[in-house]
């Protein structure tokens, strides 16, 4: 008798437990369809403070890269970045173009272009980690 009712204390805790996660992931997804630069995981955790913990913000974005939604990189002092990826599925990512670092307003996006590698004989490349910083134009033209 008590067991079983355990059993229904821990199933419903289970259910409650995937609604809420459900409802995070899809704040974290707005944040990214709002946003069309990068956001690093400490302006993240920060934006989304009093919503959700910081391990529940880590724990949405791998799941959101494991299924191809957001990608990663690393920027300038070695913090992670993440971004909306364009047309990637839960197999493959298809996120190998550079990244650029703003220096003067910080702001941090994606370069819609191809790198020209140089040929580099029996490796075989899976992904590129390319990060430009410099100015972006809005403050370079100010
Ligand atoms: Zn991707
Ligand atoms: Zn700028
Ligand atoms: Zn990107």
């Amino acid at each position: 008798m008590q067991l079983s009712c355990n059993k229904i204390y821990v199933y419903l805790y289970l259910q409650m437990g995937i609604i809420r996660h459900t409802k995070y992931v899809k704040v974290l997804v707005e944040v990214f369809n709002k946003k069309h630069q990068a956001i690093s995981v400490a302006d993240l955790v920060r934006k989304l403070e009093g919503k959700m913990n910081k391990t529940t913000v880590y724990r949405i974005l791998d799941k959101l890269m494991e299924d191809g939604i957001v990608h990663s990189f690393i920027g300038k002092d070695g913090l992670k970045w993440y971004a909306k990826c364009d047309d990637c599925s839960h197999t493959t990512h298809n996120d190998n173009h550079p990244h650029f670092q703003c220096k003067q307003c910080g702001e941090v996006m994606c370069m819609p272009m191809d790198l020209n590698l140089p040929a580099s004989n029996n490796y075989k490349v899976d992904f590129v980690n390319t990060l430009m910083v410099g100015e972006c134009p809005k403050c370079s033209l100010k």
